[in-house]
């Protein structure tokens, strides 16, 4: 019987599984937040992940769950371990993708090199740091960030005076503290992904550029320009520390700041495939969402190099102001054939991410071309 994988949450990165698992006759499940999302194909369930009952009908008869995102609560996830369900990423490990201040302090004991940071649970505890700090730092709150929200540059304690009022509320959601790190001064960000079975193999892929717009995922380019082989080295021996050191399985993105004095400093993980690695669809022998699949169904890793020379991606934001994309696809098909469109189905708004364009080729310049060139037919 095939195997069956179930994915809790229903967004664009559950939608890109459901290719590679048909083509690996693996039978896959959605668990989706609401009617009408990304991964409606697949959507065997609609309910809230966060509901204990719900999440245990979903998994019934599923052999490995897995997720679309970070969010399922961690107790959600240990009464699903203590069911007997093969869970991956698991708890253990999902725990540092959740919590940013654990994250950190995770990071400090296997001696991963990151920003300085403070956990800051009042106003003279922030002011302590940016005295120390030359005056200025980013306030993080340590849950249920995206996308830049809940990461604010301050220049004084006053400024994180409203994040503190929250917390002491005394909610769950606020939780207690804020996570607190030097404003890194960085020449460019990186990212690294690390595949690993739970048997322990590993496979990396080549670090790529991101470029981030408005705290926004803009374009990735793989692998990332101008990256010596030190570089490219010391990146994927981060990655592979991480996702040792955690126990992580699946797919592990490290985001990286390369500092102007050419360190390489950890930003945050996320534990699944990630937007920084959706360029490898088509630019690497095997694709982050079919290698998700392949790892946390405990199955031998693809190969992760790129088929060409450079790929890049480059995200399409907000969508079509007027019309569908499907109107677009016409104009953008025939003048860039080697372009490979990706949609996701979702309402167009501005600012939200609804698709993107990946172009792979011996080319740098051209690639870039390209993949800017068709995406912009959706903007
Ligand atoms: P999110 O969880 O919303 O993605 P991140 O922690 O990745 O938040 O931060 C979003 C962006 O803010 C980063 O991509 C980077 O550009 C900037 N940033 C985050 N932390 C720092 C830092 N310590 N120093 C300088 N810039 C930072």
């Amino acid at each position: 019987m095939a195997l069956r994988v179930g994915v809790i949450g229903g967004g664009q990165l559950a939608r890109m599984m459901i290719a590679p698992a048909v083509e690996l006759g693996i039978d896959i499940r959605v668990l989706a937040e609401s009617e009408g999302m990304s991964a409606q194909l697949a959507a065997t369930a609609v309910g809230d992940y966060r509901d204990l009952e719900t999440v245990r009908a979903f998994v019934r008869d599923v052999d490995v769950v897995t997720f679309d995102h970070e969010h399922v609560p961690q107790e959600v996830l240990r009464a699903l371990i203590a069911d007997g369900v093969s869970v991956h990423p698991g708890p253990d490990a999902l725990q540092f993708a959740q919590d940013k201040l654990d994250m950190r302090a995770r990071l400090t004991e296997l001696g991963v090199p990151q920003p300085d940071w403070a956990r800051v649970e009042n106003i003279d505890e922030l002011q302590a740091f940016l005295d120390d700090h030359g005056g200025s730092a980013v306030v993080k709150t340590p849950r249920g960030g995206y996308d830049g929200k809940g990461v604010r540059v301050v220049h004084s304690a006053d400024d994180a005076a409203d994040w503190f009022a929250r917390l002491s509320t005394g909610s769950a959601a606020a939780g207690d503290a804020l996570l607190v790190e030097e404003l890194v001064s960085f020449r460019r960000e990186l990212a690294q992904q690390i595949a690993r079975r739970p048997s322990g193999q590993m496979v990396a892929y080549p670090v790529v550029e991101t470029v981030q717009r408005d705290g926004v995922c803009a374009e990735v380019f793989a692998p990332a320009p101008g990256a010596g082989d030190r570089l490219v080295q010391v990146a994927e021996g981060i990655g592979r520390q991480i996702a040792d050191g955690l126990g992580v399985t699946g797919i592990l993105a490290v985001e990286l700041f390369e500092t102007d004095d050419e360190r390489l400093l950890v930003n945050e993980l996320a534990m699944r495939p990630h937007n920084s690695g959706h360029w490898s669809q088509d630019g690497a022998v095997t694709g982050q969402f079919e290698q998700h699949l392949r790892a946390v169904a405990d199955l031998p890793l693809g190969d992760a190099s790129p088929r060409a020379q450079w790929a890049a991606m480059v995200n399409i934001l907000g969508g079509p102001a007027e019309g569908s994309f499907e109107d677009r696809f016409e104009a953008a098909m025939s003048e860039h054939p080697d372009a490979k469109i990706h949609t996701y189905g979702k309402v167009a708004r501005p600012g939200r991410k609804v698709g993107h364009v990946n172009a792979a080729g011996d080319d740098l310049d051209d690639v870039v071309y390209t993949a800017r060139a068709a995406a912009a037919h959706f903007a």
